[in-house]
């Protein structure tokens, strides 16, 4: 077996490897032995020069290495990608996802053994996106991969992310193999959504909120007034409506996004015209509610990213209260909030703090009925916490 470049860590850094965190930060590593081309596989040793671990360079990044492996004699080729992707692949079909709909992710990274890969499936069209040089290296391989495991498929990139500048890379959009994706209406839960693989957010959908919708489904009152805030194409407004709902509002940035969400309900059998769009800031059109003494009986709070990294949490933990604050004071008695971040530096606890200051300013007594993740097609490894990146709480008003 030919020598692998191998990067030494400073003393005393090889704790959190042995703990199976798959990430190794530029600040642990001492020296570089070798030459390697970015993505390229090295070894990994302790200062004192025992082995630990193999993964992927990234010299640009300050995540240095991602950790392919940890076993000493299984090397990174072809046939270990392949296993990998099997293994993601049948653990979906074993969770019961294709029962419940033809849109699921199919490869979540780091949690699934490949860091830096993101492989979403609509129907026939896989999207593939590609977060770390590691995985480009091997990009060619995992296209071979999933296109022998995988029948009919077409392959799609959505490599359109900005931490892929982090890491040194270009963004990269188009067909990897097949025709130009067309908008797919996917079937979730018994519903309709129309998804714009090419062009639309992430790669195209919200998956990650799948059991999060249908929880809502089950909980929403009949005839119950929702405000959905952040709506993008209406997910969460169409499941209330299936649960029994009656008027929704929905609120985006996007004009685009509304337009989709407003096609989405005509799609499920719900006429737009009955439901209000707003094409507004909902931070502003929040405080224009509650100078308007509106109120809803439901509350959906689903906002974008604020905390890119740990360092950004403080700031991002101003707009979440103060987001959360303004929605409490809309709430009717007796109303549930949902509320989310999906900010990977802001933990669970963290998050309910920011929640319980809201209610402390907004006034009211709240109980948590329910604690919600990403949907288990975007599994959370347990000696990764980065990977529990969605948290949401419902919350009952007392009235
Ligand atoms: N709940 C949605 C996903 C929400 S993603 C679903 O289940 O499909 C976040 C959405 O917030 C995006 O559609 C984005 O266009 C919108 N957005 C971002 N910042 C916003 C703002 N300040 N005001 C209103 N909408 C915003």
């Amino acid at each position: 077996m030919k020598a692998l470049p191998t990067v030494v860590l400073k003393k005393g850094r090889e704790r959190s490897v042995l703990k199976r965190h798959p990430w190794i930060y530029s600040g642990a590593v001492e020296r570089f032995e070798g030459e390697a081309e970015p993505g390229c596989t090295v070894d990994v040793v302790d200062s004192g020069g025992t082995w630990l671990a193999r993964g992927a360079y990234s010299p640009s990044s300050a995540i240095r290495v991602r950790i392919w492996t940890w076993v000493p004699d299984e090397m990174v080729d072809q046939a270990f990608l392949k296993r990998r992707l099997h293994s993601a692949i049948t653990s979906r079909q074993r969770l019961g996802i294709e029962k419940e709909t033809n849109a699921m992710r199919l490869v979540h990274g780091e949690s699934d053994g490949l860091p830096g890969l993101i492989v979403d499936r609509y129907g026939q069209y896989l999207v593939l996106q590609i977060l770390s040089a590691g995985v480009e290296f091997w990009r060619k391989e995992i296209v071979d991969g999933l296109l022998s495991l995988l029948d009919g498929i077409q392959i799609f990139e959505r490599s359109d992310v900005d931490v892929r500048v982090l890491e040194g890379l270009e963004p990269r959009i188009g067909v990897i193999h097949g025709m130009q994706p067309e908008l797919f209406n996917i079937q979730e839960n018994g519903l309709s959504f129309q998804v714009d693989i090419s062009g639309g957010q992430k790669t195209g959908f919200y998956l990650d909120q799948r059991w999060n919708r249908h929880i809502l489904r089950r909980m929403v009152a009949p005839g119950c007034e929702v405000l959905n805030c952040f709506s993008y194409t209406g997910a969460f407004g169409a499941y209330a409506l299936a649960g029994g709902a009656g008027r929704i509002t929905s609120i985006d940035s996007s004009a685009e996004a509304l337009a989709t969400a407003k096609m989405n309900f005509a799609l499920n059998g719900f006429d737009e015209n009955e439901h209000e769009w707003l094409g507004a800031d909902v931070f502003q059109a929040l405080r224009t509610f509650r100078d308007s003494r509106r109120s809803f009986d439901c509350i959906i709070l689903d906002p974008p990213k604020f905390a890119h990294t740990k360092s950004q949490a403080q700031k991002a933990a101003r707009g979440y209260k103060d987001i959360n604050l303004l929605a409490m004071k809309l709430l009717r008695p007796g109303g549930l909030l949902f509320t989310f971040s999906c900010s990977g530096g802001i933990s669970a606890e963290f998050f309910r703090q920011i929640v319980e200051g809201a209610a402390l300013d907004a006034g009211g007594e709240y109980q948590i009925v329910r604690q919600l993740h990403q949907d288990r097609d975007h599994p959370i490894l347990l000696h990764f916490p980065e990977s529990e990146y969605l948290k949401g709480l419902v919350c009952v008003k007392s009235g």
